[in-house]
């Protein structure tokens, strides 16, 4: 299993993570295993946004025997009132559910502690200054959780949490189908049954959330990679063709700040699944191709950073340049970290000779050569 450091956090996650949310549906000895395999499998991070004690209580057991190889991401503001669960920020609730959490997680410390789930941006601004951030920061301070996240669908919400300087990784809902929509606080759009048919290619908010997460090396763990499994269902899909849990997994981890995916699990073979991607061929992870070819929807023109034009004749890293060049030219002026990146590069955009041999291997019609120009004048080399 391949890791990555999540951002600033510093800690090194599993790219295949654990999403928490179905083990209530199981008996507890089953959920208890289902969390010993996956460690067994090296997968290192867990997503517990529940709130219901059942599916804490697995957890705790599931971990306890190894609890310090484990990272947890657990939310402050997912409650349970009258049996059922509340994201609330009254700290009426929040502060004897953050402390469930650790109680039955069995566990004195939480390693990512996350805000839970912040879509509209009038609230991230009224939590600002308010006995819920008091809370977060408290625990911060006192090493309770170790680091600050947060979880969001909304990429201007989560823009202002990258930006925000305090928070330190985002949960956060990305699959090729959703990266087409515009941002919303209402995360019932993203599972509408009728795609809008005018969509094309990535929400340039969303597009700018992973380049200013990736600016200020915030990581980004992925939720909602398979939008529900409608991916699978070319019925279903917005795209009109079948992607692969492998290929979704991969789409994910080659956007820009993302470490790690978290899949939900219910049986042995789908946390194989989910792991096989660590030893999948190019062409079965080749989203990209199938994204390309899919009668619905069209990328053209837009680098997903997919790698396919691969080889340059000059040895160019065609998909980092065109990283740098997306993030250098979101601000009025290249920012000197961009700069002195984009200058590491053994071999700069200067030296593609424009042959266009490349091109006709991107799925996506970049006009690479072009792209190679601008990005030399841009940089100075
Ligand atoms: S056009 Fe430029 S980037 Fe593409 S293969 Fe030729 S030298 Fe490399
Ligand atoms: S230029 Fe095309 S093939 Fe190359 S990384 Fe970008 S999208 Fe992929």
């Amino acid at each position: 299993m391949k890791t990555r450091r999540l951002g600033k956090t510093g800690l090194e996650v599993s790219e295949i993570g654990f999403g928490g949310e179905w083990l209530e549906r199981h008996p507890e000895e089953e959920g208890i295993e289902l969390i010993h395999y996956a460690s067994s499998k090296g997968i290192n991070i867990l997503d517990c946004w529940m709130a219901d004690p059942k599916s804490r209580d697995i957890i705790g057991k599931g971990i306890k025997d190894n609890r310090s190889e484990w990272f947890i991401q657990g939310h402050i503001g997912s409650t349970w009132k009258d049996n059922q669960y509340y994201r609330t920020r009254d700290m009426k609730y929040v502060r004897p559910a953050f402390e469930d959490l650790l109680k039955r997680l069995q566990t004195d410390y939480i390693d990512l502690g996350m805000i839970h789930y912040i879509d509209s941006e009038e609230e991230w601004e009224n939590i600002q200054h308010s006995d819920y951030m008091d809370y977060v920061m408290e625990l911060k301070n006192t090493g309770v959780i170790r680091h600050i996240g947060m979880s969001s669908h909304n990429p201007k919400v989560a823009i202002k949490a990258a930006e925000s300087g305090f928070v330190e990784m985002i949960l956060f809902s990305i699959n090729p189908a959703f990266d087409m929509l515009p941002a919303s606080e209402n995360i019932d759009t993203m599972f509408a049954e009728e795609f809008d048919s005018n969509l094309k290619g990535i929400d340039p908010e969303r597009a700018r959330l992973y380049k200013v997460c990736e600016q200020n090396d915030v990581g980004i763990t992925v939720m909602k990679g398979f939008a529900g499994g409608r991916l699978f269902d070319e019925k279903r899909s917005p795209f009109g063709v079948t992607l692969t849990p492998v290929q979704c997994v991969h789409y994910a981890l080659t956007r820009p700040a993302v470490c790690s995916i978290m899949c939900g699990y219910d049986t042995k073979e789908q946390v194989d699944a989910a792991v096989a991607y660590e030893i999948s061929s190019e062409e079965e992870k080749d989203y990209a191709s199938v994204l390309a070819n899919a009668p619905l929807h069209s990328y053209r023109g837009e680098c997903t950073y997919c790698g396919h034009c691969k080889p340059c004749v000059s040895d160019l890293d065609i998909a980092m340049i065109n990283k740098f060049y997306d993030l250098a030219t979101m601000q009025p002026k290249v920012p000197a970290t961009v700069q002195s990146h984009y200058e590491l590069l053994e071999h700069k955009a200067s030296e593609c000779i424009g042959c266009q041999a490349c091109e006709s291997r991107c799925p996506f019609g970049v006009p690479i050569a072009e792209r190679m120009k601008k990005t030399a004048e841009l940089f100075g080399c």
